[in-house]
């Protein structure tokens, strides 16, 4: 995951206070001259090294509960980027000023954190273990709900750790450290009876010294007159490396015996049951939009996620064409369009029953529209990820029918309209990288989706989007780039790039365009584009080199991307490989700074706001 700093020139990452002071030396010591490192202490910490009258000064920035960032006895920010702009017209208590970025000389680079990549490790197996994911959806997975699941497990790392051994006496603690070899810094960490404080229990000259961990009020763990951490396992990683007033570093752990290999035993979370048999339970009523206090449901918690058959039980039984008997029709209709209507039902497999929706041919259907709708099926059959609608398959009864999975939030623009004072942007940037992701299969996969627009991104839930209708989407032969249409039809020309309208050549870089407007349909919370402007009407704005404006409170960054996607030449464009990384390290570098920590619950609010 980038650091919400990763971006600046003048962060250098993970390095020491001595080594901050030789970049700062070489950079000439002027008055004001400053970078930013990150904190070793704390979890998204940062320490501003600064020179003033050629002396060094060392400020760390604090990440608070509420996600913001200050220095002790300072304003807080609600970015490292922020707060150093602020101090480079204030002092407020600082030295001086900030004046002069010492940037990172060029081929010096960020220097990864010691935490950085058993994070990354942390949240891999958090995810592979919690939910059960293997490959593509584990990868999915990890780059989609990082940040979430980041914070899910942050304060309850140590549990899983096998240098953990929860709630056992003193003695018990001796009796494990003194069995077996007892090298100088083993150690175990176990929780106290007394009153759910820990304690460090390390071996130094086959004699066991035990360490109180204090916690203060802000829930930061400590040995006594140590250095303050967020969690136990950054405690424990720290006095690893430093002993920090100990007898002896950390340096063996001692296995918990009781510890199964590999299992994960967190609390706060058990992940909502994954259907096994019975009815589906919508997952939409779980959260329709979430109030303060709610927990999220991540995408992984539902039955969606994976395909119906990724159970190989149920493989066994997967084919384009569906038994009748096996699907129940509501006469609930989900929607409609020219071919008919999309109505609720449900399929019954081997083992579980699932919430399907079903696109049902009108009844006095001719052979083309049948044509058309069996391709749609064709296509949907080859692809399987969590980001786009899956085919069940299909149903020749009293009418065709296209038998899907149910995404019961509707359409992306009707959301987002009828939402718009619920959902914040950064939902919005969450929901939109998720469509990048499911673009970037289909780029890989060699489709071309061709109607990709809010209208076809349908939500699963306020935090689950997905793409569908395939009914003008084609799989491009193997060393072909684009798909060459022979003669125009009805198309969505708004959404449409300059060489799809005039070349009827369609790409993936084409749909990157459509996917540039479809932003800017989720940013302006369902607008229409281009006003009421007629098909040939934008197709001379975009030749005069006119774009939509930046929508109302609409992210820079997120601006300048669906600018990006609206390059008129087709080769200067980027694909949905780069567009997928550059929404990801924006959503990354937010959700980092405004989604509250974990630790923070109503009661901790509530006491903070006490005399
Ligand atoms: P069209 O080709 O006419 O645009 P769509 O595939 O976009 O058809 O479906 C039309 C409408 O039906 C959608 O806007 C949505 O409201 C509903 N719908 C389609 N697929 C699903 C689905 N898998 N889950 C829930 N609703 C769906
Ligand atoms: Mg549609």
């Amino acid at each position: 995951m980038p650091d919400a700093a990763s971006h600046l020139p003048f962060f250098y990452g993970s390095i020491s206070r001595s080594e901050a002071e030789e970049y700062l030396k070489l950079a000439g010591m002027s008055d004001g001259l400053f970078l930013l490192r990150q904190c070793l202490r704390s979890l998204g910490g940062y320490v501003l090294s600064m020179v003033h009258n050629l002396q060094f000064y060392h400020y760390p920035i604090e990440r608070q509960l509420n996600g913001t960032y200050a220095i002790a006895g300072g304003k807080a920010h609600c970015g490292p980027e922020e707060l150093c702009e602020f101090y480079s017209k204030d002092a407020d208590g600082l030295c001086c000023t900030l004046r002069k970025p010492c940037n990172r000389p060029s081929g010096v680079a960020l220097q990864p954190g010691v935490f950085d990549s058993m994070r990354d490790n942390m949240v891999r197996e958090y995810i592979r273990q919690t939910w059960k994911l293997e490959g593509d959806a584990l990868e999915q997975a990890i780059i989609s709900q990082a940040p979430q699941v980041e914070k899910l497990i942050a304060t309850t790392a140590h549990e899983k750790m096998p240098w953990y051994h929860s709630n056992i006496s003193r003695e018990e603690a001796e009796r494990r450290l003194y069995s077996g070899a007892q090298p100088d810094g083993k150690f175990l960490l176990r929780e106290r009876k007394e009153n759910g404080t820990y304690a460090l229990s390390l071996v130094y000259g086959k004699t066991v010294y035990h360490y109180r961990i204090d916690q203060d009020k802000s829930g930061k763990y400590s040995i006594p007159e140590g250095t303050k951490f967020d969690t136990l396992w950054q405690l424990v990683e720290y006095l690893k490396l430093k002993p920090d007033g100990l007898i002896y570093f950390l340096k063996e752990s001692c296995h918990n015996p009781n510890m199964p290999a590999g299992e994960l035993t967190l609390k706060g979370r058990t992940s909502c049951e994954h259907q096994t048999s019975g009815h589906v339970t919508d997952p939409w009523s779980c959260s329709p939009v979430e109030g303060p206090g709610k927990s999220r449901l991540l995408p992984m918690d539902t039955s969606v996620y994976e395909s119906p058959y990724s159970d190989p039980e149920e493989l066994k039984d997967k084919k384009l064409f569906l038994k009748r008997d096996h699907l129940m029709i509501d006469e609930v209709e989900l929607g409609s369009g020219n071919f008919g209507c999309v109505r609720k039902g449900v399929y019954k497999m081997r083992k579980k029953q699932i919430d399907v929706a079903i696109k049902v041919l009108k009844s006095n259907n001719e052979k083309a529209v049948k044509d058309e709708m069996m391709k749609e099926a064709q296509i949907m059959h080859q692809l399987d990820n969590p980001y786009i609608v899956r085919m069940i398959g299909v149903c020749e009864a009293e009418s065709l029918m296209l038998v899907m999975e149910m995404a019961s939030g509707g359409p992306l623009n009707k959301f987002l309209s009828s939402k718009r004072e619920e959902i914040p942007v950064s939902n919005v940037v969450e929901l939109m990288h998720q469509v990048s992701i499911g673009m970037k299969y289909l780029e890989e996969k060699n489709f071309v989706h061709r109607d990709l627009a809010a209208r076809n991104v349908l939500l699963v839930n306020q935090h689950y989007a997905k793409i569908s209708d395939f009914g003008l989407s084609k799989a491009l032969a193997a060393d072909d780039s684009y798909y060459k249409a022979r003669t125009a039809g009805k198309w969505p020309l708004k959404w449409y790039a300059p060489e799809c309208i005039l070349y009827h050549k369609f790409s993936s870089k084409s749909d990157v365009w459509s996917y540039g407007v479809t932003m800017w349909e989720a940013f302006t919370y369902g607008q229409k584009p281009y006003k009421k402007m007629k098909g040939p009407e934008v197709i001379s704005f975009i030749e005069q080199g006119k774009r939509m404006e930046c929508p109302a409170d609409c992210p820079a960054e997120m601006y300048k991307l669906m600018q990006q996607c609206w390059t008129y030449k087709w080769e200067d464009r980027p694909g949905f490989a780069a567009v997928e990384t550059i929404i990801r390290s924006y959503y990354y570098s937010i959700a980092a700074k405004i989604e509250k920590g974990p630790e923070e619950t109503e009661e901790d609010k509530a006491k903070a706001a006490c005399p």
